[in-house]
């Protein structure tokens, strides 16, 4: 039987991080973010799921070492709690092409695993890319062969259940950020985790 079925949901950043936003500052990441997982939260409780959020309020630790360590404290908390194999940790971002304030051409979805994970990281992430490309949430960008990105962010990295970490379209793409702004683009982004943490656990 399949016993994963815990799900800690991971904010992105705080309203005291600088920089994270449009260059036209109307959209702002950590705000999405806690927008998506309050959203998203209710969803998966209906299912049955155990659900935290591993940062809830608007401001995070300084500097972000602080943050980070936080977030993985409270993650490995949990997981010591519930055990390690029931949990999955699912951080929320948005992704930047670049900083200075300027808008650019990179857009589209995208998600990272941590380069020495499980297996079952792979799987939830493969299952987070190939839904958001028949969500036509793709983007301009080419896509891993194996059909997520690797790199050791802090998060995914420190956690020690699955944990994988979405980057929800651009920030600094002007069509992306009026999809995100749209209620109908954050629905979108909503209903892509919603139906990959459900498969993922199984219920
Ligand atoms: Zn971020």
């Amino acid at each position: 039987m399949d016993s994963k079925k815990v799900v800690i949901l991971g904010t992105a950043h705080g309203v005291n991080t600088p920089g994270k936003c449009s260059p036209d500052k109307k959209f702002r990441e950590y705000k999405f973010s806690r927008e998506v997982i309050a959203a998203l939260k209710p969803k998966l409780e209906a299912l049955g799921l155990t659900v935290y959020i591993d940062i809830t309020k608007d401001e995070v630790p300084r500097p972000p070492v602080a943050e980070l360590s936080q977030r993985c404290r409270i993650v490995n908390n949990i997981c010591s709690k519930h055990g390690t194999k029931n949990c999955v940790y699912v951080s929320i971002h948005v992704n930047a092409a670049g900083s200075g304030g300027v808008w650019r051409t990179a857009r589209g979805f995208a998600v990272y695993v941590a380069r020495q994970c499980s297996e079952a990281s792979r799987r939830l992430a493969k299952s987070l890319c190939d839904t958001a490309i028949a969500m036509e949430l793709k983007g301009n960008r080419s896509i891993p062969k194996e059909h997520y990105w690797q790199a050791n962010f802090y998060v995914i990295k420190n956690t020690r259940c699955p944990a994988v970490l979405t980057e929800n379209l651009f920030q600094d793409n002007h069509e992306d950020v009026e999809l995100l702004m749209s209620a109908e683009g954050k629905a979108k982004i909503v209903e892509l985790h919603l139906k990959c943490i459900k498969a993922y656990c199984g219920v």
